[in-house]
């Protein structure tokens, strides 16, 4: 099949041409009975994408990735990583492909790429598909971290496959169009760099270079200037996620982007009352990757990815880890500075106010917080409107003495986040086939910094009987 004229979307194959070695060429599974549930019109049209076009039979097709254009070359990508602190030497897309990458309205090369449309070559005991269920909440989660300004991938659409998916009960099939500034991660310089190819780590690396970090090419070390910048962008993004309660839930390498986005909304939540223990994955016994691990375990990740790019670091493996290792050690500082910009910004303080005062000011609230299991998002919001809790009234006559931006602080504290229990109750409706509590929710957590008249629900904590015992679910 071939699309349509009406649209010139180019499916370009950069990452097939330039790194056959982790491109498997693969095909969709058909869908039989293709309904589309919800379609980013806004991200359609940023694509060149005619939304109207994407609609159509022939538009259903390429989001299930069934009807291409003539020249696309759909790939799975190999990749390997540590899941759970475990080394797994082959994962790759076992449901997942990489149809092309397409040039944005900006000139920008993304990833068009699909979840959930059936087995490939690395699906290892997978069935190759994903269910309404999940591909909704991925959908419906990386749309508002990337409307709270925090890098992710986007999602295009969400097409229910007509296909069943056995798990625990019969689950309904489906396709998430995902969109990305592309799909490398750690576990892509993991695969390549256990199969001891140097060449072929070389050009992974140039490739992550071009697309990524171009300014790294000019560097005296290109390689370690990569590192860097990846080392940048991963406390940048981690330093957001904290400032947000958000909880990635399955942080392992193969998980981890070297762009710096936000990648697989599997497990993931945000947190209700502050505490830096909290899990809600049920895989997760260990806690290993509990909110307040999240740091951490980010500079672990990228001392694998530094263990990858040795060979291309120094020809001299100790001169190699002697640089790597003062590389890592700057995740760390530029991890605190990130974050205490953003509790700046959170609370409001000019830039009169000394780093020293904030610090120790939100070192403070971070310790009161978790002494009062206080909503976390909600307590920012109320500061702002004045409304502090005896709790906080010594700690709020300080923060008051330095003249809070209060307005300000309105900007940047979300008054909308996607909570547990309203997705939960958004998901439960869809898949019983009724999507309006799933619109409604989307519309607020499009805009979560701008409060909707009669959506005051969505803005408040879970019920008492809610938090304690949610879990969520990986790989589903
Ligand atoms: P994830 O937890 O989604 O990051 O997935 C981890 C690995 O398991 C990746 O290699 C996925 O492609 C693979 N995987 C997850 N679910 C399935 C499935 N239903 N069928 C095939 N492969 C899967
Ligand atoms: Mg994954």
């Amino acid at each position: 099949m071939t699309i349509a004229p009406d649209t010139t979307v180019v499916l370009g194959h950069r990452f097939a041409a330039e790194l056959p070695e982790i491109a498997l060429r693969w095909q969709a599974e058909a869908a039989p009975d293709p309904r589309l549930l919800v379609l980013n019109e806004t991200l359609a049209a940023e694509l060149g994408f005619n939304p109207s076009w994407l609609r159509g039979p022939d538009g259903i097709g390429l989001l299930v990735g069934t009807a291409l254009p003539a020249d696309a070359e759909p790939v799975a990508q190999g990749y390997a990583g540590h899941q759970f602190g475990g080394w797994v030497p082959r994962l790759g897309d076992g449901r997942a492909l990489l149809l092309g990458e397409l040039a944005d309205a900006d000139g920008r090369l993304r990833d068009l790429h699909l979840k959930g449309s059936g087995r490939t070559p690395f699906a290892r005991g997978g069935d190759g598909l994903a269910a309404v269920g999940p591909m909704l909440r991925e959908y419906l989660v990386s749309e508002a971290m990337h409307a709270l300004g925090i890098p992710t991938t986007r999602s295009l659409s969400v097409v229910a496959t007509g296909r069943i998916a056995q798990r625990e009960t019969q689950l309904h099939g489906a396709v998430l169009a995902r969109v990305a500034s592309s799909h490398l991660r750690v576990g892509s310089f993991q695969y390549v760099a256990a199969a001891g190819e140097l060449e072929v780590l070389r050009r992974l690396a140039d490739h992550a270079i071009g697309r990524h970090y171009p300014d790294a090419a000019e560097a005296d070390n290109p390689y370690l200037a990569l590192l860097d910048s990846v080392i940048a962008a991963q406390a940048h993004l981690v330093a957001q996620w904290m400032l947000v309660g958000f909880i990635h839930g399955v942080m392992n390498t193969d998980n981890m982007t070297i762009s710096g986005e936000t990648i697989d909304y599997g497990p993931c939540a945000f947190m209700d009352a502050f505490d830096p223990k909290t899990v809600f994955s049920s895989i997760d016994s260990w806690g290993r990757y509990a909110y307040g691990n999240q740091p951490s375990v980010a500079t672990w990740n990228l001392a694998r990815f530094a263990e990858a790019l040795l060979g291309l670091i120094d020809e001299d493996q100790d001169r190699a880890v002697e640089l790597a290792t003062e590389s890592l050690q700057q995740f760390a500082p530029q991890y605190s500075s990130a974050w205490l910009a953003g509790m700046r910004r959170k609370l409001g303080l000019g830039d009169e106010v000394e780093d020293a005062t904030a610090g120790q000011l939100t070192d403070d609230l971070v310790e009161l917080l978790e002494g009062e299991h206080v909503d976390y998002t909600s307590f920012f919001r109320r500061l702002a409107d004045g409304v502090i809790e005896p709790p906080f009234e010594a700690w709020a006559t300080r923060w008051r003495a330095l003249s809070p931006d209060v307005d300000g602080m309105r900007r940047v504290n979300p008054v909308y986040i996607p909570r547990n229990h309203l997705v939960e109750e958004a998901l439960t409706a869809a898949t019983e086939g009724d999507l309006e509590p799933f619109t409604r929710l989307l519309v607020a957590l499009s805009s979560p910094y701008d409060e909707h008249a009669g959506l005051e629900r969505y803005a408040e904590p879970a019920p008492e009987d809610f938090g304690r015992c949610f879990q969520t679910f990986c790989g589903t």
